[in-house]
């Protein structure tokens, strides 16, 4: 398969995060020349929203998705309903951004419960509660599947035919209806790190096809990973087929940009981040 196309190169900002602000990350993509740009909510109220969505419209950036909304089940009626306001939030900031969608991660297991299947109707009903307020904003939100090792403290949705069903059951729009846009209201972000090992991807994302399929995330698995969550690995460094992966999204319809999502605290995160945007490119180009 051939290398990617340059220009569907996407920053997401945790990758720079330990030494960049949101401002810097900006500057930094253009720098680069590259295109696209996701950030996450504490660096953009840390940069404030209009001065944020002022300056990746300056620069000329998309903004492939605001990461991010979620997190619905909570012990309290009062606690669910605390966040799904903070969601009504965040689809309002990804509104003010232009972004491309507003990525949830929906959240795991309330503090000292063990009904997994509850969290999971909590979630249901927390996506289906913001999703008018996101139609009518035009932000879609796209449900991001994480690894099973996350099941209790930040995902009880772990694999791609989990998230399908939701969409399917809360937003049940066929591809074959020309009168919606081309992307759903609800769908799904897939990212490498999450879902490499499922044996039903590829029949997976052939399901979610051009509609479902809002963001598509890329990094690499380390062998071995030392921390569950900031020890993933660069493009090329690890056992992920990305390029596979990512003719897959893109036979399915998927025409959006490959967003760099690195969590690494001994790696890269302590790498000046110019030398790691470079670094970005070239893997892109190689492994991608
Ligand atoms: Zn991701």
């Amino acid at each position: 398969m051939a290398s990617p196309d340059s220009r569907k190169l996407a920053l997401n900002t945790a990758t720079t995060r330990a030494k960049w602000g949101l401002a810097q990350a900006i500057e930094g993509c253009a720098r680069h020349g590259i295109r696209g740009i996701a950030p996450w909510r504490d660096q953009l109220h840390a940069m404030g929203v209009a001065k944020a969505a002022r300056a990746i419209r300056d620069h000329g950036l998309t903004v492939t998705g605001l990461c991010r909304g979620g997190m619905f089940p909570a012990t309290t009626a009062r606690g669910r309903r605390r966040a799904i306001e903070d969601n009504r939030r965040a689809i309002d900031e990804a509104h003010a951004l232009g972004a491309r969608c507003l990525v949830l991660v929906v959240g795991g297991l309330p503090r000292g419960a063990r009904d997994i299947g509850g969290a999971r109707a909590q979630v249901k009903d927390g996506i289906a509660a913001i999703l008018p307020h996101a139609r009518a904003a035009g932000v879609p939100l796209a449900i991001e599947p994480l690894h099973p090792m996350y099941a209790a403290d930040r995902a009880c949705v772990n694999t791609l035919a989990q998230a399908l069903e939701l969409c399917d059951a809360l937003a049940p729009e066929r591809t074959g209806d020309r009168s919606t846009n081309a992307r759903g209201a609800l769908g799904v972000a897939v990212d490498v790190y999450h879902v490499w090992w499922d044996p039903q991807l590829r029949e997976q994302i052939r399901r979610a096809g051009k509609k479902r399929l809002l963001a598509f995330h890329i990094c690499d698995w380390l062998v071995p990973t030392t921390d569950l969550l900031l020890d993933r690995g660069m493009m090329g460094d690890g056992v992920i087929d990305v390029r596979r992966i990512r003719g897959w999204v893109e036979a399915a319809g998927y025409r959006g940009f490959h967003e760099v999502e690195i969590f690494s605290a001994r790696n890269w995160w302590r790498r000046d981040p110019d030398e790691v945007l470079r670094t970005c490119k070239r893997r892109h180009r190689l492994y991608c």
